[in-house]
């Protein structure tokens, strides 16, 4: 996709701070950290969101989920973090190409939702 963000940075087009890279995935700081650990883990394909996967997308995302932990704790989130999926307009997903957000720090996390 010639105008995605993520996928300039896939390509090297504009910079990230990379954390991680495969044949498939890539992960990096996110620009705006809302905590002290916050990094964006996306595949390399153009997959503009969690609604746009079919069955062939099965073990990529497998993968990112297998890969989130190992590289939350290599981020120093050995105690638990948050994963966040942004999905389409409802979600607030901003940009789109298929990311996880992963957050986490020292201090427990706000409560995301309250039931009261
Ligand atoms: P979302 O609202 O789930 O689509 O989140 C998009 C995220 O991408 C936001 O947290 C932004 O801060 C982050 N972001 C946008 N542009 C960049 C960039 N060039 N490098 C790193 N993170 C970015
Ligand atoms: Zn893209």
């Amino acid at each position: 996709m010639e105008d995605c963000i993520f996928c300039k940075i896939v390509r090297g087009e504009i910079p990230a701070s990379k954390i991680h890279e495969d044949e498939d995935t890539l992960a990096f700081l996110d620009i705006h950290p809302v905590a002290p650990v916050h990094f964006l883990l996306i595949p390399k394909q153009h997959i503009e969101s969690l609604s746009e996967t079919d069955s062939t997308h099965q073990q990529l995302l497998g993968k990112m989920m297998w890969l989130a932990p190992r590289l939350a704790a290599a981020q120093g989130c050995q105690d638990g973090f948050r994963a966040i999926i942004n999905n389409g307009r409802i979600g607030g997903q901003e940009v789109p190409h298929l990311h996880i957000h992963i957050i986490g720090g020292k201090n427990r996390l706000p409560a995301m939702i309250r039931y009261d």
